[in-house]
């Protein structure tokens, strides 16, 4: 999909904890706006200011997108999060990214998110079981604690009905030493990390250091 200009309205916004907020967004223009799991839009606030925000809800649902912002930053993008209300327009462009899953890929997906850089991985995993992914995923969700794991249910909830899904939150070690312990093989592996660049940069390492190609570690640096 070729990213062009798009017009939205605010149409819910929900506090998931003190610092981190999810908005709907109804879709104008385009009245549908068609993009992979996993893309992001870059939003304008200034002449020279603009902030990605990745879209939270899955393609099953053009229409109507939700995003989920850390406000914690507390620079210009999160006091503009911080303030959307129901009715506000928002113009941004997209879709963008390419931290996208490609269904054909035959590897066994590693998802690896460290807090907000959980929102990719959110959509992706959401959009794969909801249309018949049957094949084995893991998914590693490190936060500083529990309170900030905050689609743990959801995805608790797909480790249900899905055994082939194994869910992994990860609050007293490091996403990195969890992966290194999860991971004794990495043949036929392709691994999915969002998050800070540090925690990307350690997770590639330990599974670049058990023998995989750098190339098959793809990441999303949100900080
Ligand atoms: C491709 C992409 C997708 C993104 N998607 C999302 C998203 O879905 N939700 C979301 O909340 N943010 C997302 N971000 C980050 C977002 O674009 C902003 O950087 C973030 O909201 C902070 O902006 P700010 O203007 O408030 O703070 P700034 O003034 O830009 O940043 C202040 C400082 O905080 C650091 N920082 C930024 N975010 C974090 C964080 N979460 N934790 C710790 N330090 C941080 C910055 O590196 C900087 O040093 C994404 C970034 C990229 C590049």
């Amino acid at each position: 999909m070729k990213p062009r200009e798009c017009r939205a309205r605010v149409a819910a916004r929900r506090a998931l904890t003190s610092e981190i907020r999810e908005v709907d967004l109804a879709m104008e223009d385009p009245p549908a706006f068609e993009f992979a799991a996993g893309q992001w839009i870059s939003v304008p606030l200034g002449p020279k200011t603009v902030r990605a925000y990745t879209i939270a809800s899955t393609p099953l649902e053009p229409r109507r997108l939700t995003l989920c912002a850390d406000l914690a930053p507390n620079g210009p993008g999160s006091a503009w999060f911080g303030r959307l209300t129901p009715g506000d327009s928002v113009s941004f462009k997209g879709p963008l990214g390419g931290f996208v899953y490609a269904r054909a890929d035959a590897r066994r997906p590693l998802f690896v998110a460290e807090e907000i850089g959980i929102v990719p991985i959110r959509s992706i995993v959401t959009w794969l079981y909801a249309t018949g992914f049957g094949r084995p995923a893991t998914l590693v969700y490190w936060a500083r604690d529990r309170g900030w794991l905050v689609y743990d249910a959801e995805f608790r909830s797909v480790a249900r009905r899905y055994p082939s899904f194994a869910y992994h939150p990860v609050v007293a070690e490091s996403a990195a030493m969890v992966v290194d312990r999860l991971t004794p093989s990495v043949d036929t592996l392709v691994a999915y990390v969002a998050g800070g660049g540090e925690t990307i940069n350690h997770v590639r390492d330990v599974l670049t250091a058990k023998g995989l190609d750098r190339k098959a570690v793809k990441w999303e640096k949100f900080w």
